[in-house]
């Protein structure tokens, strides 16, 4: 890492098919949060690379990618963002999609990572096997694709990532209702990110008006047109 503080971060938690991808997808696209899914990272290896096959050889399968291996991926790839600009750690907050899936990655991220909240998506199993079905149609996804790999995801997800909900405090989880429509999941996630992100910039500044107070339109009027 090239600075000494851990990466502010939220964790994006949920069964396969719970909407993780798409949710953080959005929310890394506005100002001041960096999405990054070690599920994206694995697909955007070279298959010819070792490190590419070793990866591919778990996730075709449904299993784990070894926990150490995981997180040095995501971490190169972290600096690798770093380095292109496409990450300031200083002012961003991290969309962090996939990762912790283990209680041991919890663990050795603890030094890495400051998890400012953990947002699970919940939804009932059969509804996200559908949602899975239908997405290894539409992106060609090869762990998507068999009944049997799904089956597989969701019993490493239940012995697995499950307990990483234990590891966190539990002021710091958000059970949201996953089944209802996208736009009212990411209205719910963003209600929450709010007041996270105004008091990580530090919004004090007075000249603005206080949070939540609609202006009235003669205070949108510019003062050149009233003068
Ligand atoms: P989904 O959103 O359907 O759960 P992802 O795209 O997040 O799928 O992950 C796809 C696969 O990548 C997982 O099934 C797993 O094999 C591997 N993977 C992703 N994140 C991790 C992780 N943190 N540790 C180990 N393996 C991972």
């Amino acid at each position: 890492m090239t600075h000494h503080h851990r990466y502010k971060t939220i964790l994006l938690f949920g069964a396969p098919g719970s909407g993780k991808g798409t949710q953080g997808k959005i929310l890394g696209a506005i100002p001041g949060f960096f999405h990054s899914s070690t599920g994206d990272i694995f697909r955007s290896l070279d298959l010819q690379s070792p490190t590419g096959r070793t990866v591919w050889d778990y996730t075709s399968k449904g299993k784990l990618v070894p926990d150490e291996l995981t997180i040095s991926i995501w971490k190169q790839y972290l600096q690798g963002m770093e380095l292109i600009n496409g990450f300031h750690p200083e002012t961003e907050i991290i969309v962090l999609d996939g990762l912790p899936r283990s209680v041991a990655q919890a663990q050795i991220l603890e030094q890495t990572i400051d998890v400012l909240k953990v947002i699970h998506l919940v939804a009932d199993q059969a509804k996200m096997v559908e949602r899975l079905r239908r997405r290894a149609l539409k992106e060609n996804r090869v762990d998507d694709a068999s009944d049997e790999v799904i089956a597989k995801r969701f019993e490493v997800y239940m012995k697995q990532t499950q307990p990483v909900l234990e590891y966190y405090p539990d002021d710091k989880i958000v059970h949201i209702n996953a089944a209802q429509s996208q736009i009212r999941v990411l209205s719910e996630i963003i209600a929450l990110l709010v007041p996270l992100k105004e008091s990580h910039d530090g919004h004090d500044d007075d000249q603005e008006p206080p949070q939540g107070t609609p202006l009235n339109a003669a205070q949108l009027v510019p003062s050149s047109v009233t003068a």
